[in-house]
């Protein structure tokens, strides 16, 4: 897979991202296999002497399973957005036959970005001046980190 595959519209690098081909999916698949044969939940519906913790037991469960099913098998660009569905900054592009935000001249002001910034910050419109610089093919070492916890 090249650079350009595995850079998304909006200059995220998507190998840096924690769900794609993610391990936690997979254990949390293996530990839910292994409750449900132990029939954990029966077990948690009743007061237990190791603490009250298990009475929170279907929150527990329902973010389990959102972690077993959450494993992201493509990069954006081939796998046509995250889950499959195309997101706003890569419909624009789509529609003015952009391979990337890097082709346009709007990207400081435009506000298409802001559903990443909670998570990534100002990652993307930095990356995307670093793929003006460099170039598609030559600008993943230079690139920032995908979370605004990572230091
Ligand atoms: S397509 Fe979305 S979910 Fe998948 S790796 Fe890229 S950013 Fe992450
Ligand atoms: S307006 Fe430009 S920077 Fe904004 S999403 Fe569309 S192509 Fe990207």
């Amino acid at each position: 897979m090249n650079a350009k595959d595995k850079t998304a519209y909006c200059g995220i690098y998507c190998p840096d991202c924690i769900h794609l081909h993610n391990q936690y999916s997979t254990l949390s698949q293996e530990l839910l296999t292994h409750l449900k044969k132990i029939e954990f939940d029966k077990y948690a519906s009743i007061e237990s002497p190791f603490g009250a913790e298990f009475t929170h037991w279907d929150k527990f469960s329902t973010v389990l399973h959102k972690l077993a099913s959450t494993q992201c098998e493509n990069p954006c660009r081939p796998g046509g957005g995250c889950s499959g569905t195309a997101c706003k900054i890569m419909m624009c592009c789509q529609e003015k036959e952009f391979e990337g935000c890097w082709e346009c001249n709007d990207v400081e002001q435009c506000d298409k970005f802001d559903f990443l910034e909670p998570r990534c910050g100002q990652m993307p419109k930095n990356n995307i001046l670093k793929i003006k610089t460099h170039g598609i093919e030559n600008w993943a070492d230079k690139r920032a980190n995908f979370y605004i916890w990572q230091k």
